[in-house]
């Protein structure tokens, strides 16, 4: 039987429409004044360029000040962290995302030295040392979007974790490891997984929920999933290679179609023939980016609530 697909999208503008948006009209009324947001894009990335773009337009849908601040590629590391600083002490603004990867030009310890710099109640994409070290104690704190966005799909969709094997491939800061704590702190056993595993497919069959992040187009084939197991595809693979797209998509399937039109194609870490095993998956495009983007929106608003309850003298 094919496997369900989870549809992150309708569920992403579910979340923005009916439970953001209420949420920022009564902030407006209470306090004067939106939401704020403040993306940093320093370069001319054209997938960041894309990103930002939708994450732009989902805080203006959902009622935020969404402000745009550009850097050219030629900036140096000093400026932008003078940028963060003044957006560190901006009134006008409760959260503040610096879109990576910055450019090779900054150095190899630029992305941590600007996430070190943003004050940890406006890291609304949870990457400072701060708000890590509280989600690793389970404490209140901004967490990452992506592995937080998976969870409130598991949640949503009705999908137990807790007592279920649960197997991460991948161990960014910013995905996998964030992702197997979550995992593990709502009572999922946990494998962490990446590159050096041997017989991957093997661990990965053991899994109830298996999440793929690993930036590898269909890595995970047929074979790694248990039949019925969740599927959450993380990846997002910009293909262009000919061989790669034939091998992806049976001759006649529309996306090979439409991959021979434009010469490209958006694929995630999960091959198509998994949806044939599987008893759920997330699409891609559809599943989990659209959620990362909603968890954005979510932590903003309650960087914007935390922001103005500590204002308020007691
Ligand atoms: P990174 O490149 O930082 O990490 C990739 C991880 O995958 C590493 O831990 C690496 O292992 C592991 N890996 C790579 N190849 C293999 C392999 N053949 N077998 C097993 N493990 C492997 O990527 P990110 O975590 O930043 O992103 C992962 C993917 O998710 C990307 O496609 C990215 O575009 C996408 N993404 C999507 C988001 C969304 O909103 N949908 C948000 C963020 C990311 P090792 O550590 O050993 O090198």
């Amino acid at each position: 039987m094919a496997a369900r697909m989870l549809d992150g999208q309708a569920l992403a503008v579910r979340i923005q429409q009916q439970e953001i948006k209420p949420k920022v009209t009564q902030f407006i009324r209470e306090h004067g004044r939106p939401p704020g947001l403040a993306i940093v894009l320093v370069g001319d990335n054209p997938a960041s360029e894309v990103y930002v773009r939708n994450k732009l337009k989902s805080g203006s849908e959902v009622g935020f000040r969404a402000d745009l601040e550009r850097l050219p590629a030629t900036t140096t590391l000093a400026d932008v962290l003078t940028l963060v600083e003044r957006l560190n002490r901006s009134d006008a603004h409760d959260g503040i995302l610096v879109q990576s990867p910055l450019p090779k030009a900054l150095g190899p310890d630029a992305a941590q030295r600007v996430f070190d710099a943003i004050a940890p109640e406006k890291d609304v994409d949870g990457f400072t040392p701060a708000n890590v070290g509280l989600m690793v104690q389970n404490r209140p704190a901004l967490i990452a979007c992506t592995p937080s966005g998976i969870i409130e799909l598991l949640v949503r969709e009705k999908i137990p974790i807790a007592g279920r094997h649960a197997a991460v491939v991948g161990r960014s800061d910013i995905v996998g490891k964030p992702m197997a704590l979550l995992l593990m702190q709502r009572d999922a056993t946990v494998t962490i997984c990446h590159s050096k595993t041997p017989d991957l497919a093997a661990v990965c069959r053991q899994a109830d929920i298996l999440v793929a992040a690993t930036g590898r187009a269909g890595l995970v084939r047929k074979e790694f999933v248990k039949p019925g197991a969740t599927v959450i595809d993380v990846g997002m693979n910009t293909v262009t290679d000919p061989a790669v797209a034939a091998d992806l998509f049976p001759d006649g399937h529309p996306r090979l179609a439409r991959f021979r039109e434009r010469g490209s194609v958006l694929v995630g870490d999960v091959h198509p023939e998994v949806a044939e095993v599987a008893g759920a998956l997330t699409p891609v495009p559809g599943g989990v980016g659209p959620l990362t983007i909603t968890m954005l929106m979510m932590n903003t608003l309650r960087a914007a609530e935390s922001r103005v309850a500590r204002a308020v003298p007691r």
